[in-house]
């Protein structure tokens, strides 16, 4: 089924869609080619852009330096994991006391982790696959090669034999998306010590696995692991799980139902170092993050996962003027032009969320922009997920936020123990949290840990788009027995805060 982003964006090819110039060029052709925009990266940001782009009639070029297209979030971020997630998941059910409390009685179970992988990888091609298709019907140019801007108007690919392409071009768009952040000291070899990429394909279940950081990519990733079957520990040096952005409310209940799954947690802790032994384990010495004892914990497989940081490696920025900021990200306007108006940037590599639906829609907008139209996005309804079981997804203000900013808002709550499908298929753990004006009844926020929130959150961040009370969405008929009647249910039970 298609989703609604899906079906908008085939609306918008119809009602849009010019023939474009270009088609596909192979680098044996150097002579410099023209294009109206080229875009550096083929990340959920870029390969959209570049596709929107030729829909509104431009010549496009679309520039990537890795073998595939679809950047971290296709190659080695949210498709795999969720791969991992889902299938992990079945494991998991199939495997512990659940399915036996439903009456369901398997013997002989086992894993097979190389199939498990494989449809994986399937899955990962098929998309991956899908975007290179859609290059060559949207008639956008893919060039492989690093992209490097040379001039205001002029990028320059270099391809694997060191041989260069220039593409002369009306606009530049910058979708180079973000990296994994080193840890300082603790060396990466993707196979015991590895990052969210080499925790995607490890060969073995490990025994025993820390991971360093218990946001959301490290607790997603811990969950896969845990649930097929090892030891999994998260040295945090925040107070909480989930990482930023989550409320605090729904951060305890969530690390409460993970830990009732098998994770720890050490949390307000910070690693100092890691030691490989002879014996091939690994010693990461830690401490309380206010100082105090140290300890030393001994895994199988490190994994890092502090967080990511944008990328720009060898991009040019400096020959055309461009800095960045204190937190190497490229500086953008609102209609993402950098200080040079023919060279844009969207995605993990300008500030914001580091989301793929923030780049997407970043990407188009920003062409859209270029085509002449408005450029608007708010940013406060771009929903987050963590695609855990439950899950847990929100969008909008976190009660913390709200109290910081002195905004008067009242909370409803519905627990899901209390929800008919939930109490039904036997899975109640969360609830769903909604924040609202205290005068005006305005949503401010909707915060859901729950089976289904990522797919739940979407009618809140609709909601929050359109300006919806409260009362709006109460208002609305919501199917029954439906986990999405809680936000029905949500509004019967509210109180108020001040
Ligand atoms: C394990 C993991 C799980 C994740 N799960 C989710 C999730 O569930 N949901 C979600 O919204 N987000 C998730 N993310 C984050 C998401 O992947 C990123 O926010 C998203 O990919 C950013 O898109 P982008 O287009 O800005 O950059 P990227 O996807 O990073 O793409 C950038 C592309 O640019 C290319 N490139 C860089 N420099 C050059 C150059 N000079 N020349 C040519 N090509 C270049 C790179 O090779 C890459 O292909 C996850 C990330 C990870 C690591």
């Amino acid at each position: 089924m298609q989703s609604w982003t899906q079906v908008y964006r085939s609306l918008a090819t119809r009602s849009h869609h010019l023939p474009s110039a270009l088609s596909v060029r192979s680098f044996a052709d150097r002579a410099a080619i023209d294009a109206d925009v080229t875009v550096v990266g083929s990340g959920p940001g870029g390969y959209v852009a570049a596709i929107k782009a030729a829909q509104l009639g431009f010549n496009v070029v679309c520039v990537e330096k890795n073998a595939t297209l679809g950047g971290t979030c296709l190659n080695v971020g949210c498709i795999p994991s969720k791969a991992l997630l889902n299938n992990s998941y079945f494991y998991h059910m199939a495997h512990g006391k659940d399915f036996e409390s439903r009456g369901i009685e398997i013997s002989g179970l086992s894993l097979n982790l190389e199939k498990m992988m494989a449809q994986k990888s399937g899955a990962v091609k098929a998309l991956t696959g899908g975007i290179a298709h859609l290059f060559k019907q949207n008639k956008v140019t893919h060039i492989s090669g690093h992209g490097r801007v040379s001039g205001k108007n002029q990028v320059t690919a270099v391809a694997a034999d060191g041989s260069e392409q220039i593409i002369n071009s009306k606009n530049i768009l910058l979708a180079t998306g973000s990296e994994v952040t080193p840890f300082p000291g603790i060396q990466i070899d993707e196979e015991s010590v590895v990052s969210s990429t080499g925790a995607l394909s490890l060969k073995k279940v490990p025994e025993e696995m820390i991971v360093i950081g218990a946001g959301v990519i490290g607790v997603e990733l811990g969950s896969v692991w845990q649930r097929l079957g090892s030891k999994v520990t998260a040295v945090e040096f925040l107070g909480h799980v989930g990482g930023m952005g989550i409320d605090m409310e729904i951060s305890k209940s969530f690390q409460r139902i993970l830990q009732k799954q098998g994770l720890k947690f050490k949390l307000g802790t910070k690693v100092m170092g890691a030691t490989k032994r002879p014996d091939g384990k690994i010693d990461v010495a830690v401490e309380a993050a206010a100082g105090g004892k140290s300890e030393t914990l001994t895994c199988d497989v490190l994994l890092v996962c502090i967080g990511r940081r944008p990328f720009t490696q060898n991009l040019g920025l400096d020959s055309v003027g461009i800095e960045l900021d204190n937190r190497g990200r490229i500086p953008v306007n609102n209609r993402f032009q950098t200080k040079v108006p023919s060279v844009y940037a969207i995605g993990d590599v300008i500030a914001g969320p580091m989301l793929a639906h923030k780049a997407e829609d970043e990407g188009i907008i920003c062409v859209e922009g270029m085509a002449g139209g408005a450029v608007h996005i708010d940013y406060n309804c771009v929903p987050s997920v963590i695609y855990t079981h439950p899950e847990v997804a929100w969008v909008g203000k976190t009660e913390e936020q709200l109290k910081e900013e002195g905004v008067p808002y009242k909370v409803g709550k519905f627990p899901f123990a209390a929800n008919s499908r939930a109490k039904t298929n036997a899975d109640t753990d969360g609830l769903v949290k909604i924040l609202g004006h205290k005068e005006t009844d305005r949503m401010l926020g909707a915060h859901i840990l729950g089976t289904g929130a990522g797919e739940m959150i979407n009618e809140a961040a609709l909601a929050m788009e359109y300006g919806a009370s409260c009362e709006d969405i109460a208002r609305v008929c919501h199917a029954h027995p439906t986990y999405t009647h809680t936000h029905t249910d949500t509004h019967i039970d509210r109180h108020t805060h001040t």
